[in-house]
């Protein structure tokens, strides 16, 4: 015998084939969170979830609206949606601008902003209704996951509480709201059982979290521990799998988490989004920790943990940057010998204060030039610092497996931003299996090597 279970405000259809969804998700890893979070509460009710617009009841296109590019290629999205199927709903960053979004498309079914995972339901359900079978609900205790199983992002917290010029996040998506500990570490637990090998911390602020809470204590496994950094990390580090920590920044108490790397325990990886070197260019950048003498804590850090790998991402041709402040910032890379590292020209984003600081803006050709003068420097860089690893046998992690062939990573290497080792077996290996690779050779951003 079945049961049919209603949902507030939408009738439940008589059993037929599922009403289907066709998903985009555009933008960052915090957005491919929210996709996760909306597909699962979708097949939780029964939507069949597909890519195809075509034939699908309804199409939900997440956005992602940090720069004047994002924004352009999530228009283009609602745009291919609407021409294939005519039935869009809008959700995610850009969703917090509705007006530009219904200038160009008004007939758009409905638009929410980020995390509105409430908002975005009740639109599918006004939309097409679901179709409740307990018999179909099929959805793991995990959810369902957009990355490979065996590695997952797991989010901690929502906005951020800095004010950077050239960042609109916190318009978009507010002050910081941390998750209270307890519900952090239970959703880490589940995805553990659920075979996640490799758990990625993400937030605006990794290392703010819980300052919203003041830091409240929650209760893990009949013990209490607080909604701060330091307790997360301790925590997730005794859950048997690699834990990856991004978008920290160089505050004095992230001294605290380095032993953990060093007794194994977390990654020896910290992903820092410096963004520039130059006192006066951070100044103007308004960045958190602007003021902290960065070379000194990395030193500090790689004392207490010599394998510690630092990433980072930086900003070339920031308004008022000088010659002598980007001459600055490749004597920060040459001095810290950073181990992967990203670069973008800077865009004036429309809404960001930096517009109106009444800085010169860097002319383009100079972007371009510095943009090129930088990669090189810094490859330069990565190379030698890659070259230390041949003959070496490392941990590997692999991601992709054809036959004896396949792509993997190292603990000082994230998913889709860092660097990947390339590994041939003479046995066959599968995705998410760990095994130990002899580095035969390394290129300017990757590892060549055989499993031993
Ligand atoms: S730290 Fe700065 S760049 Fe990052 S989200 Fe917050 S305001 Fe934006």
């Amino acid at each position: 015998m079945s049961s049919t279970t209603q949902l507030p405000g939408a009738p439940a259809l008589p059993a037929g084939p599922a009403p289907k969804i066709s998903f985009v998700s555009l933008g960052c890893p915090k957005a491919l969170v929210d996709s996760e979070r909306i597909i699962t509460h979708l097949r939780s009710e029964g939507y069949e979830i597909g890519r195809k617009h075509d034939g699908a009841d309804v199409v939900i296109v997440n956005t992602c609206g940090f720069l004047d590019s994002a924004k352009a290629e999530s228009l283009a999205a609602i745009g291919d949606a609407m021409k294939e199927n005519g039935r869009v709903i809008v959700t995610g960053c850009m969703g917090a601008e509705p007006a530009q979004i219904r200038e160009a498309f008004p007939d758009v079914l409905a638009i929410t902003g980020p995390q509105a995972y409430e908002s975005v339901m009740s639109a599918v359900h006004e939309a097409v209704p679901p179709q409740h079978d307990p018999f179909v609900d099929l959805v793991p205790p995990q959810g369902i996951k957009l990355t490979p199983r065996h590695y997952a992002y797991l989010k901690i917290s929502e906005g951020c509480n800095n004010r950077c010029s050239f960042c609109i996040i916190p318009s978009l998506r507010g002050d910081l709201v941390s998750r209270p500990i307890a519900d952090v570490l239970r959703e880490a637990e589940k995805l553990v059982k659920a075979g996640v090998k490799e758990l990625l911390v993400i937030s605006q602020d990794t290392s703010a979290y819980g300052v919203d809470l003041k830091y409240a204590p929650g209760v893990w496994q009949d013990r209490e521990v607080r909604t701060k950094f330091l307790d997360l990390s301790r925590e997730l580090g005794e859950m048997g799998v690699w834990v990856r920590l991004h978008y920290v920044y160089p505050y004095p108490h992230v001294d605290e988490v380095i032993p953990l790397m060093a007794e194994s325990k977390v990654l020896p990886y910290l992903d820092i989004p410096f963004q520039h070197a130059s006192p006066q260019v951070l100044k103007a950048m308004r960045r958190p920790a602007h003021q902290e003498k960065t070379f000194g804590r990395i030193q500090k850090w790689r004392d207490v943990c010599p394998d510690l790998a630092v990433r980072s991402t930086f900003i070339v041709g920031f308004p008022g940057e000088t010659e002598e402040d980007f001459e600055l910032l490749l004597d920060f890379l040459t001095e810290s010998k950073l181990e992967r590292v990203g670069c973008f020209k800077y865009e004036p984003v429309s809404g960001a204060r930096a517009n109106d600081l009444g800085l010169p803006a860097v002319p383009e050709e100079v972007k371009e030039r510095r943009w090129h003068r930088f990669m090189a420097h810094q490859q330069a860089i990565s190379e030698k610092l890659l070259r230390r690893r041949v003959g070496k046998r490392l941990k590997v992690i692999v991601d992709e497996a054809n036959g004896t062939t396949a792509r993997g990573r190292t603990q000082w290497d994230a998913p889709e931003i860092d660097g990947t080792v390339h590994l041939s077996s003479r046995r066959p290996i599968r995705a998410g299996e760990f095994v130990t690779v002899k580095i035969d050779r390394a290129d300017a951003y990757d590892l060549h090597g055989t499993v031993v």
